[in-house]
């Protein structure tokens, strides 16, 4: 099966930050590959920005270096590459002084859409705005990117959030989470409210409890002194595990729209519980044979930081109240594993009788590895000797279902083309930032009041043990992480 390819118009974009790792690991490749598949014009030009002195030759050989690096499992033809390295220029500048922005605002051309990626340091963010407005570079076809974290509170999201709204438009705001961008997310949409099978279940009274999952078997590596500073409520929940919730538990929009799916995204965070200190687990990982531990990946003995969480949160409005929502992440884990886990109430009744074995019916919506959804069904196990039942999957793995030809876009490759086609829908709105860290600045500020230590775990493990008591007490089991 062959992808509809919409081509997009013509657009500068600006890549702030395109020496980085972000822009030469995901943005320039996802570039190439919506290049590749005939997406992008040829009249469209990419504009790499950074302090590094370079010219437009030398940026171009470090992209093509980066595809070799990056892209190795399914690069570009020669041809491809080279006609998309074409596109590429770059300006020496410095976000947060004049340096080479009279440059940057000579490139620019009138009558496209002008994107800006700001893919630096979010204490470049504010600089980055303040210059574009300085230097005439806003336009109503003016569009910017701004990448995660979107401020570490409250305090500094609203801050960042009028700083943007000084120069820009809510219209004219990318906040990117590259999760939204994931087909699979998507999918759940899709799932959802294009089909009428799971809609009527969608609520408290035939579902049980919600595990959000999103595993990665990797530790802090280079990011240490960032992620100690964040921890994993604030680099992970906060963002991407709140908006995956918010797609599972939202009401229907009344369309596809931007502010439609946004405002239903922002009733469900405005409905969540506070959460209780004994409804949450924090952990960190330790030694285990080669393995460093977290305190040595982060060069400090003392950091209470937390490379783990597990939470258990309630949705008080009227299709939730009673289903718990039970989420958990963390570094150096068995495996990289992201997925949803839907589980429903048992019937009301068995008519096969008490001791017939029971399993509840699973809605898995699988992230990663493997993307794709599965149904836990129960049947008959076929053969004589009386009705035995049996649970099994009905299994639905995207790459099979759709076959091999199909390219299953990278996140970023749908999220930069929507900023060109000026589509917010799978962008987070600033009111929605702004509610989601309202809700979790309250659960980290209780316990830094208490100061106690995040529990440890082995490296290659699920985590803590004490995050199996979470659901134990309630009688449930997370799912293995496999
Ligand atoms: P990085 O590797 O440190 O790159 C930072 C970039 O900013 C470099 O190109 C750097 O180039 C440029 N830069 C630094 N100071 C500058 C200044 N004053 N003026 C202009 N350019 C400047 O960081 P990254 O990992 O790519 O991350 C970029 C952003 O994306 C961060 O906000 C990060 O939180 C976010 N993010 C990253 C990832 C990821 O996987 N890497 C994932 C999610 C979000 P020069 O030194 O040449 O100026």
């Amino acid at each position: 099966m062959v992808a509809r390819v919409i081509p997009v118009e013509p657009f500068d974009l600006v890549i702030f930050g395109a020496t980085g790792d972000l822009a030469r690991r995901k943005i320039l490749p996802a570039l190439c590959r919506r290049f590749a598949e005939g997406q992008m014009p040829p009249e469209a030009r990419i504009i790499g920005a950074a302090r590094s002195d370079m010219n437009r030759a030398e940026f171009q050989a470090l992209v093509a270096e980066a595809f070799d690096e990056f892209m190795d499992d399914s690069p570009p033809d020669v041809e491809t590459r080279d006609n998309f390295l074409a596109l590429l220029d770059y300006v020496t500048i410095d976000a947060s002084s004049d340096f080479g922005w009279p440059e940057l605002a000579q490139k620019m051309r009138d009558g496209v859409v002008r994107a800006f990626y700001f893919s630096v340091g979010p204490s470049l963010f504010g600089s980055l705005a303040t210059q574009l407005g300085k230097f005439g570079l806003v336009s109503e076809e003016t569009r910017i990117v701004v990448e995660k974290p979107f401020g570490n509170d409250l305090e500094t999201a609203r801050a960042l959030n009028q700083t943007l709204a000084a120069h820009f438009n809510e219209t004219q705001v990318y906040r990117i989470d590259h999760y939204l961008g994931k087909e699979t997310v998507q999918n759940l949409m899709a799932v959802r409210f294009a089909n009428v099978l799971f809609e009527p279940l969608w609520n408290a009274r035939f579902v049980d409890h919600v595990q959000i999952t999103v595993a990665e078997s990797v530790g802090v590596g280079g990011r240490g002194p960032y992620y100690d500073k964040s921890g994993a409520m604030r680099d992970m929940v906060q963002n991407h595990l709140m908006q995956l919730l918010c797609l599972i538990a939202m009401e229907p929009p009344y369309r596809f729209d931007p502010d439609a799916v946004r405002d239903e995204k922002l009733k469900v965070i405005n409905a969540l519980d506070p959460v209780e200190p004994d409804d949450l687990v924090r952990g960190q990982y330790i030694d285990k044979g080669d393995v460093a531990s977290y305190l040595t990946e982060v060069e400090s003995s003392a950091s209470l930081t937390e490379s783990y969480i597990a939470l258990k949160v309630g949705i008080s409005n009227w299709r939730w109240k009673g289903t718990p929502f039970y989420l958990r992440t963390g570094k150096r884990l068995r495996s990289r594993t992201s997925e949803i886990a839907v589980t429903f109430r048992d019937p009301p009744h068995s008519i096969f009788g008490e001791s017939a074995p029971w399993r509840a019916n699973v809605l898995v919506i699988r992230l990663q590895p493997d993307e794709g959804m599965t149904l836990r069904v129960m049947i008959k196990e076929p053969g004589p000797g009386g009705m035995r039942l049996k649970d099994v999957a009905l299994d639905m793995s995207f790459a099979d279902a759709l076959g091999d030809d199909m390219h299953i876009p990278d996140a970023y490759e749908r999220l930069i083309m929507d900023v060109v086609r000026g589509n917010q829908t799978l962008f987070m709105r600033g009111d929605e930032v702004e509610a989601a860290w309202a809700w979790t600045d309250p659960i980290i500020a209780e316990w830094q009041k208490s100061a106690d230590k995040p529990k440890a775990y082995d490296p290659g493990s699920s985590g803590p043990e004490d995050a199996l008591m979470l659901m134990h007490r309630d009688g449930r089991r997370w799912r293995e992480i496999r």
